[in-house]
C-alpha cells in the first residue's frame, strides 16, 4: 500500500508541546521503518476541511476517522501531550480519555473493551496522528480538526453521531433503522407523538415500530377495546383490517404495547391501529412475547428508561391471513437500557438486548432463552438498529448477546 517513496517535506504545522519534534514529523512515518506507507496530519482548528485518500474523498467535521495501518508500526497516540504507542498485530489497545497516556503494548497484549485490531484513541486539538497500512485504528474527533495530506491505504469516514433520529422523534435518539419517508409504499414512515412506525403498505404489516418508554409513558389509562385503520395513512394506502384477523387463529399483536402507553387513554388508544400490529400466535403474544414487554416496564420501575424497536422477521413464502396479510415466522425485538436520558453518544457497555421469538403455537417459556445479538437481526431483516450511534460502538454492543445484569 505503499505509494509514496520519497521523503516527505510536509510536516506537521503544530507539533504538540510535550513531543520531540521528530516524532511527529511526517517524513520520519515516510522514511522511517516504523511507518510504511502515507501521512495522515491532524490539525486542530485550522477550519474545515476535506480528505484525500486513496479515491475516498469526503468532508467532515465531527465523528469518526478509521486509518488502516501496518503490524508492527508504532502509532503515536493522541492527547495533547501526545503519546507514541507501538503495537503489533493482534494487540488490542483500550480506549483512552484525552489527557490519558497510554504505555506502549507487546505483542499479544490484551486489555479489555475494545475489539481485536482496533485502536479507539480520543485526541484533543493539537493531535497529530500518522498514517499506516493495515488493520484500523478508529480515532474519534471533535468538530473542528482537520485531517489532510492522506496519501495512502484506505480512510473510511463515519459520521459519528448522528442527529437524523433526535431530530425526528423522541422515540428515534438512536437513529432510524432503515430509509423509511412519508410516502414510501413499502416503507412509510408514521411519526406519532406516542411512537414511530414504518408501515409497509404493500404487505400490510410493519417493518418496525420504535419506542422510548420511561415513567411518563406509564400510569393508569383504561386499555381501548377495538382496533382501527391508522388514519394517518391515505385510504389509497394499504393497510390490514380488523376482519383480517377474525377467525384467523392469530391475534392482533402489537408492537408497541398498549401496556407501555397507559399515561392518557389517547396515547393508549394510538397503539390499537394496524400499523403497530403483525399477526402473532397466542402463544407467543400472550406467552413468551408478553413476558418480554413486561420486562421493559421492570426495568423502568427500577429507574431505567428504554429504547425499543421491534417488528416481524418472515419467511420467503409466508402464510397469509384474511385478504393477504403475512404471518411472520418471528417477531425480533431491540431494547437499549439507559441509566439517564437517552442518547445515541452511547457507551460500549450500554445493554443491549436483542430478542427473536418464533411465531409458534408452541412457543413457550421466559423471552431469555431467545437473546440473540442485535447484529444478527440486522442480518436476517436489513435493518440497521442505533444507525445514529457511533459505527465503532455499534459493532461492539451489536455483537455482545444480553446477559442479566448482576
Ligand atoms: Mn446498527
Amino acid at each position: 500500500m505503499h505509494v509514496d517513496d520519497e521523503p516527505r517535506a510536509t510536516t506537521v504545522a503544530q507539533a504538540p508541546v510535550d513531543q520531540p519534534a521528530e516524532e511527529v514529523d511526517a517524513a520520519k512515518f515516510d522514511a522511517g521503518a516504523e511507518v510504511d506507507a502515507g501521512v495522515v496530519e491532524v490539525d486542530a482548528g485550522v477550519g474545515a476541511s476535506g480528505v484525500d485518500a486513496g479515491g475516498v474523498t469526503s468532508e467532515f467535521d465531527a465523528g469518526i476517522v478509521a486509518v488502516p495501518f501496518d503490524a508492527g508500526v508504532a502509532i503515536p497516540n493522541v492527547d495533547a501531550g501526545v503519546v507514541v504507542v507501538p503495537f503489533d498485530a493482534g494487540v488490542v489497545i483500550p480506549n483512552v480519555d484525552a489527557g490519558v497516556v497510554v504505555a506502549p503494548l507487546d505483542a499479544g497484549a490484551v486489555i479489555p473493551n475494545v475489539d481485536a485490531g482496533v485502536v479507539v484513541a480520543p485526541f484533543d486539538a493539537g493531535a497529530v496522528i500518522p498514517n499506516v497500512d493495515a488493520g484500523v485504528v478508529v480515532v474519534p474527533f471533535d468538530a473542528g480538526v482537520v485531517i489532510s495530506n492522506v496519501d495512502a491505504g484506505v480512510v473510511a469516514i463515519d459520521a459519528g453521531v448522528g442527529t437524523a433520529g433526535v431530530a425526528l422523534s423522541t422515540h428515534t435518539v438512536l437513529g432510524l433503522p432503515d430509509d423509511s419517508s412519508v410516502g414510501r409504499l413499502d416503507r412509510w414512515l408514521l411519526v406519532k407523538p406516542q411512537y414511530v412506525s414504518s408501515y409497509d403498505t404493500t404487505l400490510k404489516t410493519p417493518r418496525w415500530v420504535s419506542w422510548r418508554l420511561d415513567p411518563t409513558w406509564l400510569g393508569s389509562a383504561t386499555r381501548a377495546t377495538s382496533f382501527r385503520r391508522d388514519t394517518q395513512l391515505p385510504t389509497t394506502a394499504g393497510q390490514a383490517r380488523d376482519e383480517d384477523f377474525r377467525n384467523s387463529g392469530f391475534d392482533r399483536g402489537h408492537l408497541c404495547p398498549s401496556a407501555d402507553r397507559t399515561s392518557t387513554d389517547l396515547d393508549n388508544d394510538a397503539t390499537f391501529v394496524f400499523t403497530n400490529i403483525v399477526p402473532q400466535t397466542h402463544a407467543s403474544n400472550a406467552g413468551t412475547w408478553a413476558t418480554l414487554e413486561d420486562e421493559a416496564r421492570t426495568l423502568v420501575a427500577q429507574g431505567k428508561t428504554v429504547v425499543i424497536t421491534a417488528g416481524p422477521i418472515f419467511g420467503v413464502t409466508p402464510q397469509n391471513i384474511g385478504a393477504g396479510v403475512p404471518v411472520p415466522l418471528s417477531t425480533f425485538k431491540v431494547a437499549v437500557v439507559f441509566d439517564g436520558a437517552p442518547t445515541a453518544n452511547l457507551t460500549t457497555s450500554t445493554r443491549v438486548i436483542a430478542v427473536i421469538v418464533p411465531n409458534t403455537t408452541t412457543v413457550s417459556g421466559n423471552w431469555r432463552q431467545f437473546r440473540v445479538t442485535a447484529r444478527s437481526i440486522e442480518q436476517a431483516t436489513g435493518l440497521d438498529f442505533l444507525s445514529d450511534v457511533p459505527r465503532a460502538v455499534q459493532d461492539v454492543v451489536e455483537n455482545r448477546l444480553d446477559v442479566d445484569p448482576p
